[in-house]
């Protein structure tokens, strides 16, 4: 149960979701800080009160090992037993592995190498500098929990997005919430594949609700270099570029932020704090492009470079030449074939916890209709 959230996760690790936005059908935070964020311990005991809620037959502890078509329907095997279904959800998440770049087999071996899924304190790591891979939701707070632990930490940054914590006195997902940002629907979306590829937002849930963006983090001491383009005999190298890139970022956020503006506009809502613009990303007077890896200046590499699903137990031919399963929102490219929980799946919330419950009941009326086909 809750088993990714109990597992795969660091553990100083906060929701970057507020409490009042986790709900799922039937569930909701009801305890005293809805502005708050829960821990892991918190989200594990949420998700097994999901359970209990819903009383839904769960078998905790089975893998899957292979789903497989046969006539009317799936055969599943699962290590505690074999099933037969004629419909089948795949639910199993989005993050299922890091996504960890091939060149780190170029990385000298002297470096400890970890993925987030490895990585659970500042303590675990070698003494001496750090470099992270990936500045998005997971890279910019792994950097500030290690840099506060006394480290040197150098940030590799590419494509990433911008938020602040809170816009206008309210969290910055109330205003993706309210304004309609993230409930705009998958076929709605002018760039859809580059959509489902979009990085997690630079954010962190504190009780401080506090602001965590590059402008934080050079402050506080951080060396930010540009996207690791490769390493080569023993060299890490860095594109340049970084004003460019700090550019568009901030150039998308102040466009979200006019969406949120007009919205409160167009609403006529007079309970808000004026409109904010906040400082563009300082770009380093002088960013190194290159990293002597063999020099002892960094001792550990963590790849925050994002997480894939896994299929590898899917023996159905619904997958892409790039691994991507091939659905129409949810609507898998096999009869009575499903999923739910990946990237902009109907709506731009899909992957986060809240999003799940309008895409879930439109997964299921297409899987109620096709199956009541079947009955006919
Ligand atoms: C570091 C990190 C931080 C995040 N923070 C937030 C956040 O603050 N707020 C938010 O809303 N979302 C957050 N997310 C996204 C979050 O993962 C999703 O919101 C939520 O977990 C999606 O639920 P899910 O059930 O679709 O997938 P998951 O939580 O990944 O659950 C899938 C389950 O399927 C199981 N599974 C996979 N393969 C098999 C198999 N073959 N057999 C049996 N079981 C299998 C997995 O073990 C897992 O238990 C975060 C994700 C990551 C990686």
């Amino acid at each position: 149960m809750a088993n990714s959230w109990r597992r795969e996760r660091w553990d100083s690790l906060r929701l970057l979701t507020p409490n009042w936005q986790t709900r799922l059908p039937g569930c909701r935070y009801d305890g005293v800080d809805p502005d708050g964020f829960m821990t892991m311990a918190e989200v594990i005991e949420f998700v097994s009160r999901y359970a209990a809620v819903t009383s839904a037959p769960v078998r905790t502890r089975t893998t899957v090992v292979s789903v497989r078509q046969i006539d009317g329907g799936y055969h599943i095997t699962t290590d505690r037993g074999d099933l037969r279904c004629r419909t089948v959800v795949l639910a199993s998440g989005a993050c299922n592995q890091p996504s960890v770049p091939a060149l780190r087999a170029e990385v000298p071996s002297s470096i400890e190498s970890l993925s987030p899924f490895d990585y659970h304190n500042p303590g675990q790591l070698p003494q001496g500098g750090v470099l992270i891979v990936g500045a998005s939701a997971t890279g910019v707070q792994l950097a500030d929990e290690i840099h506060r632990s006394g480290r040197r930490v150098t940030l590799s940054v590419g494509e990433h997005v911008r938020l602040p914590r809170t816009y206008r006195g309210r969290d910055v997902l109330w205003w993706m919430d309210a304004s309609g940002v993230w409930n705009q629907r998958y076929d709605e979306i002018d760039d859809l594949p580059r959509a489902r590829k979009l990085p997690s937002p630079q954010l962190v849930g504190t009780p401080a609700r506090s602001t965590l963006d590059l402008n934080t983090l050079s402050a506080a001491g951080v060396e930010l270099v540009g996207r690791l383009s490769a390493v080569r005999e023993g060299r890490a190298l860095f594109s340049g570029g970084l004003r460019n890139l700090f550019a568009l970022a901030d150039l998308k956020m102040e466009r979200l932020l006019d969406t949120f503006d007009e919205w409160a506009v167009a609403c006529a809502r007079e309970d808000f704090s004026p409109p904010e613009r906040f400082e563009p990303t300082r770009v380093p007077a002088s960013s190194r492009l290159g990293l002597d890896l063999r020099n002892g200046e960094i001792r550990s590499i963590v790849w925050a470079t994002g997480f894939r699903p896994d299929y590898s137990w899917l023996d159905v031919p619904v997958l892409d030449h790039k691994g991507n399963l091939r659905h129409d929102g949810g609507i898998v490219d096999a009869p009575g074939l499903y999923a739910i929980g990946l990237p902009v799946l109907r709506r731009r919330k899909s992957t986060f916890i809240h999003g799940a419950e309008d895409d879930a009941k439109d997964v299921v009326a297409h899987l109620e209709a096709f199956l009541a086909r079947g009955a006919r």
